[in-house]
């Protein structure tokens, strides 16, 4: 067969000095991402070229557009780089795509990477615009307002025609930034916020806190539902679940209602900072949006991110609800996160939880219990949970 998917990368070709890696970082994402489906794969420092079975175009086409780092893909058709071979495969292509009892207006673009091809890019479009308009009498020049855009890629060793573009996820393939620990609980925001991370290349593993018996295993089995949205997207990764019901139960003795709620997040803070470490991430990612409750005021998140140095990525904190929603609903998420099961952030909520926290009340309030041996009591009871796609690995767990 002579059709390969041709890709353009994404913004990684901005990245003069990373950009070996970037690439590296994508190819072996795509090669991942095919995983079980026969590809060829060659990749050079502007394009990838996927040599596939016709079987599995659809499947293919599916897969790409599901992947961080690609501004565009397209079925193309491969030929050899001489002016003959090449109108020819403009014909096949043309006689393929369309119905040639309609009339249509086009347009050639030619791009010559091959410099020593020996005419240049705007004698290649007169010489493949006069052979279409000599050919095909249902098509007409037009070079503002066309029905089909021709494009030619003359290089060294091969030629390329192809028609229609499909629009990438854009991003930057994921990894390319290192890791970043989100905290993933079964609401709305936090795997828009994870959604968001990955595009920016950051690598996920996933962290959630738990409080059985306050919280049920269905909150658990939401939350490694939604890990699989994710894990279209993202790659290996890991569901962290932290046994957090002594700890939130020490809180709740010791704690006046209204500062339980920020005392809490700086716990979680805590141990995300521990886990970031012993994950080997470089960051905490989560789903809080400025306003939305107490305890994302500023001064609530003043309050509880002074707990860390670590860098914490809000991806959605300006994004209103309504916006987040319409991404979850994008990626799929948004019917998991509204099943009705109790968070242990919900389970617990005061009446009235401070919205201006005081710094110096919260460390007089954490001097009442020791916290540290809970925390490090929940480190050494972590459940690892490794995504995948597949039902049946959860069996054991659930
Ligand atoms: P909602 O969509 O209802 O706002 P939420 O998950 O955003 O749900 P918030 O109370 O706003 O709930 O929590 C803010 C952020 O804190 C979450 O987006 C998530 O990143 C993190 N978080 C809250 N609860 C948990 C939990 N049980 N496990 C892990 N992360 C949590
Ligand atoms: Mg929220």
């Amino acid at each position: 067969m002579n059709r390969v998917i041709l890709i353009k990368y994404g913004e990684l070709t901005t990245k003069k000095g990373n950009r070996k890696l970037f690439i590296n970082t994508l190819y072996s994402n795509i090669l991942k991402k095919l995983k079980g489906l026969e590809v060829n794969i060659f990749k050079d420092m502007s394009r990838m070229y996927i040599e596939y079975d016709s079987l599995n175009e659809k499947e293919i086409l599916k897969r790409i557009g599901e992947i961080f780092g690609i501004h565009s893909y397209m079925i193309a058709y491969k030929t050899n780089s001489n002016l003959n071979d090449i109108k020819k495969t403009i014909s096949e292509v043309i006689e393929t795509s369309f119905d040639m009892s309609l009339n249509y207006t086009f347009k050639v673009e030619t791009k010559r990477s091959d410099k020593s091809f020996k005419n240049n890019s705007m004698e290649c479009n007169d010489i493949f615009g006069s052979y279409i308009l000599k050919n095909y009498s249902n098509l007409k020049v037009d070079v503002h307002a066309y029905d089909i855009l021709v494009h030619v890629e003359i290089r060294k060793d091969f030629s390329y025609v192809y028609i229609n573009e499909y629009k990438g996820l854009g991003g930057y393939p994921v990894g390319v930034l290192g890791k970043g620990l989100l905290m993933l609980s079964g609401g709305i925001d936090s795997p828009v916020a994870g959604y968001l991370a990955l595009k920016r290349g950051i690598k996920l593993d996933l962290v959630y806190f738990e409080a059985i018996p306050h919280t049920s295993l269905e909150a658990r089995n939401k939350v490694l539902e939604l890990a699989k949205k994710l894990l279209v997207y993202g790659f290996d990764m890991k569901l962290i679940v932290v046994p957090f019901t002594k700890l939130q139960e020490e809180i709740y003795k010791n704690v006046p209602g209204n500062y339980s709620i920020t005392i809490m997040r700086r716990m979680m803070y805590r141990i995300m900072e521990k886990l970031t470490k012993r994950f080997k991430g470089l960051a905490i990612i989560n789903g809080e949006s400025v306003g939305q409750v107490a305890s994302q005021t500023l001064t609530s998140m003043k309050v509880i991110n002074s707990v860390t140095n670590l860098p914490v990525i809000r991806p959605v904190a300006c994004l209103d609800k309504l916006e987040i929603i319409d991404i979850s609903k994008k990626i799929d998420t948004y019917d998991i996160s509204i099943l009705p099961y109790e968070d242990c952030c919900t389970v617990f909520v005061p009446k009235h939880p401070i919205i201006n926290p005081n710094l110096e009340h919260c460390l007089e309030m954490e001097a009442n219990f020791n916290y540290e041996e809970l925390i490090t009591e929940i480190i050494n009871n972590l459940m690892v949970i490794d995504i995948t796609s597949k039902e049946s690995e959860y069996e054991d767990i659930l």
